[in-house]
């Protein structure tokens, strides 16, 4: 067994773990990522695309931005369409200029790592078997196993962000950790495509039929999501049922702009709200995903991990530097804050997007007054334009 030592031990070198690593070592704190996968497993997975401002904003203050700024596209605003009708919410006039930007969770990666190995951060990959101990007791341990054996990491802090199915979040005991949960009664079946996107912005449209997002990555790469079954079998789906059915959701006007071409990526992803309370417990912090998931409507996903992530960043500078503990202590109750409040954003925006098995008429029609009533106040689309934008860090 080799036994090591850190200031901070994170699990998980996903987005959250990667940039929380980089904030630490901004700050001068000693800190080692511990991953399960490897490099190319972590950023060859196809996920978000869409940045919040408080996720540009930490790119920029990390220095990772060059790339971001030469090939992110900047969206100042979005459009919903009700049975095939589109209509545009003003993102930018409606917030006093705030925009979100196109950018591949892939990209983000990419950048995080390229940085790592510049800077030296080090990384464990392949690590089997992680293990939490003495998260109550002022030595916590993290034990894993990689291709040199055995290991064990004495620290003074553990940070969990490794995800809804990581270890981390179930070292707390269960009489203190709680959970609260939404599963939903369909899924988003998801192609990437190299043809220019059918429209410079997203479009969210709720059909008859279910849910279509007519999404990016770039101005030649396409993202497109229809809502499915959760029993959905990607073989029932070739390109040509896709493309068909995307089309007719997405109604003439954008359906008739939709380039069509091979995908090169195809997948069926459920969707679920979950949050679990506290975010800490003892030395042991949780952030991300390990803490909250969102449905994917409304892009919150990774922008929540950000934003958990610069909080405690920032706590555990400020605890380093000054000795100061309000930081760490307040961690769990600020990120709550925020995470319930994109938790509703997220749950709201699903709800009136996508047709549910059990919608009668009247729940149709209620549907349908909600988005005509978004098409025309301003009010209504303000509020929805301030939570698609991204809450400031501090919304307690
Ligand atoms: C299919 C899919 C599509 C999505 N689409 C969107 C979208 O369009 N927009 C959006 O905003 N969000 C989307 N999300 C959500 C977004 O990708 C996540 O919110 C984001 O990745 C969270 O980052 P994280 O670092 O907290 O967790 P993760 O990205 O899950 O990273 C966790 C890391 O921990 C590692 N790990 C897990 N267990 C262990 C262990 N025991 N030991 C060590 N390491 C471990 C994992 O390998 C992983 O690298 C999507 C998610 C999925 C699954």
């Amino acid at each position: 067994m080799t036994a090591l030592r850190t200031q901070v031990a994170i699990i998980g070198a996903g987005p959250a773990g990667m940039f929380l690593a980089h904030m630490l070592r901004q700050a001068g704190i000693d800190a080692v990522v511990i991953e399960r996968r490897d490099r190319a497993y972590v950023e060859g997975r196809v996920r978000a695309g869409v940045l919040e401002q408080v996720t540009v904003d930490l790119m920029h203050r990390l220095g990772l931005a060059d790339r971001l700024v030469r090939e992110g596209l900047v969206h100042d605003g979005t459009k919903l369409a009700l049975d095939g009708e589109p209509f545009r919410i003003d993102l930018a006039g409606l917030t006093g200029g705030a925009t979100v930007t196109v950018y591949g969770q892939q990209e983000v990666m990419r950048d995080l790592f390229d940085a790592a190995e510049a800077a030296g951060l080090t990384t464990v990959w392949n690590a089997a078997d992680v293990t939490l101990d003495g998260m109550d007791g002022p030595c916590p341990v993290v034990s894993w196993r990689d291709a040199g054996g055995a290991r064990s990491l004495t620290c003074d802090y553990v940070v969990g962000c490794d995800g809804f199915h990581g270890v981390s979040r179930h070292a707390i005991p269960a009489g203190i950790l709680r959970t609260f949960e939404r599963a939903y009664p369909f899924g988003w079946l998801g192609i990437l495509a190299d043809v220019p996107p059918a429209d410079h912005e997203l479009i969210y449209a709720n059909h008859e039929r279910g849910f279509a997002l007519a999404s990016m990555r770039s101005a030649t790469r396409s993202r497109y999501y229809i809502q499915c079954g959760l029993d959905g079998d990607i073989a029932a789906w070739p390109d040509d049922r896709f493309w068909d059915e995307l089309c007719l959701r997405l109604g003439p006007d954008a359906g008739g702009r939709v380039i069509r071409g091979a995908s090169f990526e195809k997948t069926i992803a459920p969707l679920r709200s979950f949050v679990a309370e506290p975010m800490r417990w003892g030395r042991l912090f949780l952030a991300g995903d390990a803490a909250h998931i969102v449905p994917p409507t409304g892009a919150k996903g990774m922008n929540l991990a950000v934003s958990d992530v610069t909080m405690l960043g920032d706590a555990l500078a400020e605890h380093y530097r000054d000795g100061s503990s309000a930081g760490i202590d307040g961690y769990s109750r600020r990120a709550l804050a925020r995470v319930w409040k994109a938790e509703r954003f997220s749950w709201w925006f699903t709800s009136v997007t996508h047709r549910f098995p059990t919608m009668d008429g009247f729940d149709r029609r209620i549907q349908m007054a909600e988005l005509e009533y978004i098409r025309s106040s301003p009010a209504a689309q303000r509020v929805l334009a301030e939570n698609y934008v991204g809450l400031p860090l501090e919304v307690a």
